[in-house]
């Protein structure tokens, strides 16, 4: 049986009522095997910041169920999302969202700090080897490329060793060289340490990464490319099959 690191079931998400309302997501059923990496696609619009969010437990469905390793996430409170999100989610943004005024060392641990933890020094040190920044810890994020900084995000995700990774279009802001090196270091999060990874992009290069792509159209799964070449998703999408 496969193990689900995120499962979704009939989720539905609707934004706001009468003339205005948006359906952002059309009861969506889909599974993330643990240990997988999956490239979520469609056009602007489709509902896939929606689907992360959802998943990540960062928005609230409307109906239907959200598990996080098995478990039911729609019933949480505010509290008890936060610390699962705290523990078992990491979250990667376009735009970093790292704090100007700390270094990456700092950014790393805030998180940590946040939640009144110590973290191991160890670790850290390690996750900023891992993530190519070994000798910037006391740069700040301006001293930094935007690959650095998108690195600097990865290892501050990573820290809590989450079951699962969210990633918004990770390289969406980034030249193709740091584009590699972040995809890179998803893939490895994936083949070596067992991670999941779920990643919205609009590139289809980037989404050959992945092993499984869901395209969405107006808030519903049309189509799923397993071990897709760029070529073929480029095609894909471009409704030329
Ligand atoms: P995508 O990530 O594919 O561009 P989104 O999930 O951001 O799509 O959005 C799906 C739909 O929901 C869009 O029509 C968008 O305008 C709408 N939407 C998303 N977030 C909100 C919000 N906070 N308030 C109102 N409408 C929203």
């Amino acid at each position: 049986m496969v193990e689900y690191a995120v499962l979704l079931e009939d989720v539905s998400r609707t934004y706001g009522k009468g003339d205005t309302e948006v359906v952002a997501l059309r009861r969506v059923g889909v599974g993330f095997a643990r240990g997988s990496f999956t490239a979520v696609m469609g056009p602007s619009g489709s509902g896939k910041s929606t689907l992360l969010q959802c998943a990540a437990g960062l928005d609230r469905p409307d109906s239907g169920a959200v598990r996080i390793g098995g478990q039911d996430i729609t019933g949480l409170g505010e509290k008890e999302l936060a610390m699962l999100r705290r523990d078992r989610v990491g979250v990667i943004f376009q735009a970093f969202n790292l704090v100007p005024s700390l270094t990456a060392w700092e950014n790393v641990v805030l998180p940590s700090h946040l939640a009144r933890r110590r973290p191991d020094a160890s670790r850290v040190r390690e996750l900023l080897d891992r993530v190519g920044l070994a000798g910037r810890e006391r740069h700040r994020p301006a001293q930094l490329s935007g690959g650095q900084q998108q690195r600097v995000a990865i290892a501050r995700a990573l820290l809590g060793r989450p079951e699962v990774l969210f990633a918004d279009e990770p390289t969406g802001a980034l030249d193709r060289g740091s584009g590699h090196e972040v995809l890179a270091l998803l893939r490895e999060a994936v083949d070596a340490f067992g991670q999941t990874v779920v990643m919205v992009t609009h590139d289809p290069e980037a989404a050959a990464r992945a092993d499984r792509v869901l395209l969405l159209t107006d808030g519903r799964i049309v189509d799923v490319l397993e071990g897709a070449s760029a070529e073929k998703i480029g095609l894909r999408l471009g409704g030329r099959r």
